[in-house]
This record gives C-alpha cells, sequence and structure tokens, in this order.
C-alpha cells in the first residue's frame, strides 16, 4: 500500500488507500469501486455499534474509546457517529481533511448522506475544531431522535481539542463555540431547553485548553 502519511497507527495502514494515497476510513460510502469522502455509509452505524467495532478502522475495540465531536456534539452529549479506538480517532483530527481543515468547503456529497451523520459532519466541518472525547468500555447509550440514532454520551475521562490539524488553542476552542451557538440557542429556546445549555456551556468551559497551555503548545 501506497500512502503520503507516516507514522500511520498499525490499524490505519491497513486500510485501503484512495487514489490520492489516503487511507479510506472503514465508515466511508463506497460506490462503483471509488469511496464517496466524505459520505457515511448509514448501514454500518448498527454494525459497529452492536460488534464494538472501531468507526475508522472496522478492527475489534478495546477499553479505551475515543469519539470524535465537534462543539455541537459536546454541548448536546451526544453523537451521531460510534467511537473509534484512541489511535484511529487521533489520526482522524489530525489528518483527516475534512475534520482538519476549518476552511474547507462542505462537499455537494453531503447532500447524499443520511440525516445525522451528514449534518454532525457538517457541523464540525464548519466550527474549525473537534474534539476526541475519551471514555471507557461502551461509554454511552444509543437512542433514537428525528429518524436517525444518536448516542448519549457519558461522561469523558479526557476531552482532547484539535485545530488544524494539530492541538487546539484556546481561541481555537472558543471560536469554535461561537460559531454553532446561535443554532443551538434558537433550538434550546424553542424547546425550553435554555437553562440547560447554560449550564453545558460551563461544564464545556472547564474541558477547554487554558490560555497558558495554549502557548506552550
Ligand atoms: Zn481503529
Amino acid at each position: 500500500m501506497t500512502t503520503r502519511f507516516s507514522d500511520l497507527p498499525k490499524r490505519v495502514q491497513r486500510l485501503p488507500t484512495d487514489r490520492r494515497g489516503f487511507p479510506v476510513p472503514w465508515f466511508v460510502a463506497w460506490r462503483d469501486g471509488e469511496p464517496q469522502f466524505p459520505v457515511v455509509d448509514a448501514a454500518k452505524l448498527g454494525v459497529a455499534w452492536a460488534g464494538e467495532l472501531c468507526w475508522v478502522c472496522g478492527d475489534k475495540l478495546g477499553a479505551l474509546r475515543g469519539w470524535v465531536v465537534g462543539p455541537m456534539s459536546a454541548l448536546e452529549g451526544a453523537t451521531p457517529e460510534p467511537p473509534s479506538h484512541y489511535d484511529c480517532a487521533r489520526f482522524s483530527v489530525r489528518c483527516c481533511p475534512h475534520l482538519s481543515t476549518p476552511t474547507a468547503k462542505p462537499s455537494a456529497r453531503y447532500g447524499e448522506a443520511e440525516g445525522y451523520a451528514a449534518q454532525a459532519n457538517v457541523s464540525k466541518l464548519r466550527s474549525g475544531a473537534t474534539a476526541i472525547w475519551v471514555t471507557r468500555g461502551r461509554g454511552a447509550t444509543p437512542f433514537h431522535a428525528g429518524g436517525g440514532l444518536l448516542f448519549g454520551l457519558e461522561g469523558p475521562e479526557r476531552l482532547e481539542w484539535y485545530a488544524a490539524g494539530r492541538p487546539a488553542s484556546a481561541a481555537d476552542v472558543r471560536a469554535a463555540i461561537a460559531r454553532v451557538l446561535p443554532t443551538l440557542r434558537r433550538v434550546a429556546e424553542r424547546e425550553g431547553r435554555a437553562p440547560d445549555l447554560a449550564r453545558r456551556l460551563q461544564w464545556l468551559d472547564r474541558w477547554t485548553p487554558t490560555e497558558a497551555a495554549s502557548r506552550e503548545g
């Protein structure tokens, strides 16, 4: 296999690559022998959760799990995507252009993806920052909402923010939260959950990198 990346996790090295040499994550939909980046194969959602398989590489998960979430999912405590090995999640947030490039335009292909999976990818892309929400064991409870499957997350052991493929600064994270906040506020007010959102914002602030850590990084 040829790839344009060095130091890939072993499991990611085993994935097929596209014409550019980019490893194709297990969750990506294929059509006519071509991976449809960044469209999620919705049929794999249930398979991954039931079999405890990694969303990125498709192998069996261990105890430590990384949920790749944007600020919207972090604030709602729910995500449409199953977890990955921590190393695989780290590969995604550092190398996946759809997650690591804050200025990337949403692809026209997003329109082909289904339900929450598509929406979540778009929200991550637009916010400019992505986190690995680390849990042990199952780490979440699945539930149905709005015609899609969501995973209600348990409190994280760690929450690591990335922007543009590197650890995010406090400013990156605050800017990303500010981008999704108007949408979340509208929904929370409509549903009478505004105090809830205020509490979640305070909670998330504790998981935002400090200015000092940002300068060192
Ligand atoms: Zn994996």
